[in-house]
């Protein structure tokens, strides 16, 4: 769920969390960078970003890889935050995507400038802008890729998904630069800063840097120092349990950052988001209500760290192929997470966060569960995955007396980088010996069903997954 609204029974003051998750919602263009690839600079005056584009080739139409939507509006969230600064071109929205044009119809000028004026907003599946409270700004650095289009009516076209079409595009060679100092990426400073194909976070501004054994941090100066000691004290246990469970993650041994930016103590709000990157983990707090430690916001900053951390496995060392298949990702990370923070905290309560697991699967699946994010119902890819998680690790238990790790572990050795759904739901089979799970998960994925109680109780009855039947619901026992 992009923001859920916990009902808080102290106070009046709605709490948003937001567990916005962006991983391994990685398209990989296979067009190669050439030397028709944009040239990009980014610099930072004071508030605002100048962007400006060199288009090595003429194109009718630049379309945006990311033009994610905002999370609580479903509304684009390039025009509200980009200002085109160069005559005759337009920006607008066709299809999935944001776009650029000129006016009279010819092809876009070779150079196009645009005025930024970042703001931090969740995105659905897509990596936001962080704002940090002393003005410094991390942004995204695959944010600027574009790829042509041969007219703004083909962009109606285009496919929200990109890993499923071959694109006349790839990544931009963008070079980084501040006004105020040196630029930070991968936790060191550098003058300049020249990126293309990397998919980490760009930091213009101050900020905190503290390097660690086993985790570094860059905090927004002004964040609630409680929770940077929290961070710094809980994550390292985390990443070491993965790692004991099942070892190192793929994407190299650099020290992982994570880096958190603070957007103020807005009044009756507690908020937190982010995502995850290669080494990198990023967060965002903001309000009134996370000025103090608080039973509530250290249990969900762990959680989260939990999940993002999860994904330095399961959805880097292996990503998904298709973004219908994201339950693979964020269901196992969610279930990584419970048993992570279980075996952390014996006072951590599993059961309840597995039942919201079950009950959201149950509202959603309805429906079918992997078109989910199309109708912006990502939360079912989380829950949904998780129950049929809980399967597998059910399987897994009956058969070998294992748990999840156990199931996941084989399935993190692929010689692609990608665990598919086939090879997810064959494992199943190979585990428990029983083909008709996956028939019950295929069809809550690809159909849906009209009383996914029934479905889910089947595949926990097959697979030991203790729970009852309370008037028509699945409660985990
Ligand atoms: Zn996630």
């Amino acid at each position: 769920m992009r923001a859920p609204v916990l009902a808080s029974s102290a106070v009046t003051a709605a709490v948003l969390m937001g567990a916005g998750c962006a991983s391994g919602s990685m398209p990989s263009p296979q067009a190669a960078l050439t030397d028709a690839a944009p040239q990009v600079s980014v610099t930072r005056q004071g508030d605002h970003l100048s962007v400006d584009y060199r288009f090595g080739r003429d194109a009718v139409v630049w379309a945006f890889m990311d033009s994610a939507l905002e999370a609580d509006t479903r509304q684009p969230w390039r025009p509200r935050q980009w200002t085109v600064q160069t005559p005759g071109v337009v920006m607008e929205r066709r299809g999935h995507y944001d776009i650029i044009r000129s006016t009279d119809g010819g092809p876009v000028p070779r150079e196009v400038r645009f005025r930024v004026k970042p703001q931090a907003v969740d995105l659905e599946a897509e990596y936001p802008t962080l704002l940090f409270s002393n003005g410094a700004v991390a942004l995204p650095t695959r944010q600027l890729d574009v790829f042509a289009l041969p007219s703004a009516e083909a962009a109606q076209d285009v496919p929200d998904d990109l890993n499923r079409v071959r694109l006349d595009g790839g990544p931009s060679r963008v070079t980084w630069r501040d006004d105020s100092g040196p630029v930070l990426f991968n936790g060191h400073r550098r003058d300049d800063l020249t990126t293309t194909d990397e998919r980490s976070y760009v930091l213009l501004g101050d900020a905190t840097v503290t390097p660690g054994q086993g985790l570094s941090t860059v905090i927004d100066p002004n964040l609630p120092p409680w929770i940077g000691q929290e961070i710094r004290d809980f994550a390292p246990h985390v990443g070491q349990f993965y790692r004991d469970r099942l070892g190192a993650p793929g994407s190299g041994g650099d020290t992982p950052i994570v880096m958190v930016a603070w957007n103020g103590p807005t009044e009756q709000m507690t908020s937190m988001g982010g995502s995850v990157l290669p080494g990198l983990i990023v967060m965002a707090f903001e309000g009134r209500g996370v000025m103090t430690p608080q039973p509530e916001i250290l249990e969900r900053s762990r959680w989260f760290i939990g999940h993002e951390g999860a994904h330095f496995w399961l959805g880097q060392t292996v990503r998904y192929q298709f973004a219908d298949e994201a339950w693979i990702t964020e269901g196992g990370a969610d279930l990584m997470a419970v048993r992570a923070l279980k075996s952390l905290d014996a006072n951590y309560d599993a059961r309840a966060e597995l039942q919201s697991e079950v009950d959201d699967c149950t509202d959603l699946a309805k429906r079918p569960v992997a078109q989910a994010g199309a109708r912006g119902e990502h939360r079912a890819y989380y829950a949904c995955g998780a129950v049929f998680a809980l399967a597998a690790e059910g399987a897994q238990r009956q058969r070998t007396g294992g748990d999840w790790f156990d199931f996941l572990k084989p399935l993190l050795r692929q010689p692609d980088g990608v665990l598919s759904r086939e090879e997810w739901l064959s494992a199943l089979t190979r585990v428990s010996r029983d083909p008709s799970l996956r028939g019950d998960v295929e069809r809550l994925l690809d159909q849906g069903a009209a009383d996914p109680s029934a479905v889910i109780a089947r595949l926990f009855q097959r697979t030991g997954v203790a729970f009852r039947m309370v008037g028509g619901r699945v409660v985990l026992s």
